[in-house]
């Protein structure tokens, strides 16, 4: 039986390998080509400590041999923490994600009406739960994904929880969201304390959409002419800059009916049942940011959360900047100067942002500027220019950061950064955060250079979490896709472990057992 799986192992092994080696020299060159360019992009406009991140220069290191931050030669170190099954499962399912016909047909497969034969829709349904399910969803439900959790805690990570939900249209569908974020919240009772960084928090699934969308043109009015007055506005924070876009409300929208006001106040009151589970449970909320349409809303709801629930020295609700947006340094420095004359810390996580296509043809549609930055560098300087800009203000005084990117650059551009500032694990201003079961090089480098590093961790039924296993399949698609680091130094760490294996076997015929026995860990 052992013969048989190592024989296994090895054909899996061999196939992988020649698919690597072919794809290796273009993943390779291509990951130095990113890495110059967008190093030159933020050396260039660099890390900001002005209120405008994206405008200034200063000069900070970021190839010094003696403080870099990722070690990628020595694999062992670097998967350490990684049983030889995971990796083997993990790198089987990158490089079969890579196969861009095959993710292609699959997801041609998921929307033919083939599902609708319950054998044919069962056989997809556990060939996905087995291979890219198991690969980027932490869980079907709190018990499973406390497991994963666990694990993730025993390899040095923390997890931040995100329970699978789409956009919800109705109250029902909010109050049922709102039963299963308070039940994630409470979840992390039973884990050991700070296994779980987060808990992330969609305003989507606690108001419906159209409110949200009539919320933010009123926000937007209100910010535009001082005279109207928002009879049902609560404490916030600046939500708008002056070059935030506003061209989603063109005329004077109609106030709140009876019935949107009493529907907003439920809104408010599901987030604050959720924060005072998390409150309780000790673990701080990340509410994500999703299209300009809705955000004002969200920023809104986000920041009267923060000022009811964060603590002197603590964030306990953080909120999202997009750093692809061309106002997201501005307001980012004009909610946090408002929330310094209050005395108030704030978290802010920072994405680049997921609405890239759609908010482009929005504006293109209405034949106004695209509220999106003009060139990928720029995004990339807005997000660094926001991540030192913060740093430096934490650095200082309360108030957290999350980076959420997968970005190498803009990682170890923070790290170093940070270390600088001498942020580390256990300051808890900073943590790195990415995707279960994506850039996982960058994860353990991290983690091995002493920051504090969380992973997302969505979790739900397969069916419930089919949206967001599809965005996967897209988003590592091809050779070139965001995985093809994480490929080949898994292959790799796969080739040096089969190699000490052998090398261990032939050595064993010659040593006595307990010899040979001290000698297993070689191979993990
Ligand atoms: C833990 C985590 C949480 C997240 N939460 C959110 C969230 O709440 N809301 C949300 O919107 N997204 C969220 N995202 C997704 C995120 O916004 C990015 O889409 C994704 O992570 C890729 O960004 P990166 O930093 O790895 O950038 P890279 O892979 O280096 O760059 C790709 C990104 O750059 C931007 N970009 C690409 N081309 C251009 C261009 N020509 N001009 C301008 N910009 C360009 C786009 O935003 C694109 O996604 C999250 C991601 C992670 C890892």
């Amino acid at each position: 039986m052992a013969m048989v799986n190592k024989n296994i192992s090895s054909k899996i092994l061999r196939s992988l390998v020649r698919r690597t080696n072919s794809a290796s020299t273009i993943t390779t060159s291509r990951y130095h080509q990113t890495n110059k360019s967008s190093l030159n992009a933020a050396t260039s406009n660099e890390f900001s400590t002005s209120p405008h991140p994206v405008a200034n220069n200063t000069n900070i290191v970021t190839n010094n041999d003696n403080d870099d931050i990722f070690n990628f030669e020595d694999t062992k170190a670097l998967f350490a923490s990684v049983s030889t099954g995971k990796l083997l499962h993990s790198a089987a399912t990158l490089n079969a994600s890579a196969i861009e016909p095959m993710v292609d047909l699959s997801i041609w497969v998921m929307n033919s009406r083939l599902m609708e034969f319950r054998l044919f829709h069962d056989v997809v349904m556990s060939t996905i739960k087995y291979t890219a399910y198991d690969h980027f969803v932490a869980g079907g439900d709190t018990v499973e994904t406390g497991k994963t959790v666990l694990k993730l805690y025993d390899s040095g990570l923390r997890g931040m929880l995100d329970y699978g939900l789409e956009h919800a249209t109705d109250n029902d569908s909010c109050d049922e969201a709102t039963n299963q974020l308070i039940k994630t919240a409470e979840s992390t009772r039973f884990l050991p304390p700070t296994s779980v960084s987060f808990v992330a928090v969609k305003v989507t699934a606690v108001c419906p959409v159209y409110l949200l969308r009539r919320v933010s043109d009123l926000l937007r009015w209100e910010y535009k002419n001082s005279s109207f007055k928002l009879p049902w506005k609560q404490q916030t924070l600046p939500i708008f800059s002056e070059n935030s876009p506003f061209y989603h409300t063109l005329q004077q929208p109609s106030p709140l009916t009876a019935e949107e006001e009493q529907d907003l106040e439920l809104a408010h009151k599901r987030l604050m049942s959720i924060c005072e589970k998390s409150f309780e449970s000790n673990v701080p909320v990340v509410i994500d940011a999703e299209d300009t349409s809705i955000q004002p809303a969200i920023d809104y709801m986000t920041y009267w959360a923060s000022v009811k629930y964060n603590e002197p020295q603590r964030a306990i609700v953080y909120g999202t900047i997009q750093a692809y947006l061309k106002d997201a340094g501005d307001r980012m420095a004009l909610t946090k100067k408002a929330a310094d004359k209050m005395g108030l810390p704030l978290g802010f996580k920072f994405v680049r942002g997921a609405y890239m296509s759609s908010e482009r043809k929005l504006a293109q549609s209405l034949g106004v500027e695209s509220p999106i930055h003009d060139t990928i560098d720029d995004a990339h300087n807005c997000y660094n220019g926001c991540a030192r800009y913060m740093l430096d203000q934490v650095s200082n005084g309360p108030g957290g950061i999350i980076l959420a990117t997968h970005n190498l650059d803009s990682a170890r551009l923070a790290a170093l950064k940070a270390r600088e500032h001498g942020i580390d694990k256990e300051s808890g201003k900073l943590e790195f955060a990415s995707l279960y079961g994506m850039a996982e090089a960058m994860t353990f480098g991290l983690r091995n250079s002493g920051f504090g590093v969380s992973k997302y961790l969505p979790f739900g039924p397969v069916e419930q979490i089919m949206p967001y296993l599809l965005r996967r399949a897209e988003e590592n698609k091809g050779l070139l896709s965001s995985s093809s680091l994480d490929r080949k130094l898994m292959l790799k760490e796969l080739k040096r472990r089969m190699k000490a294996y052998i090398g261990l076997k032939s050595e064993n015929q010659f040593k006595p057992n307990s010899i040979a026995n001290n000698r297993v860990t070689d191979i993990r």
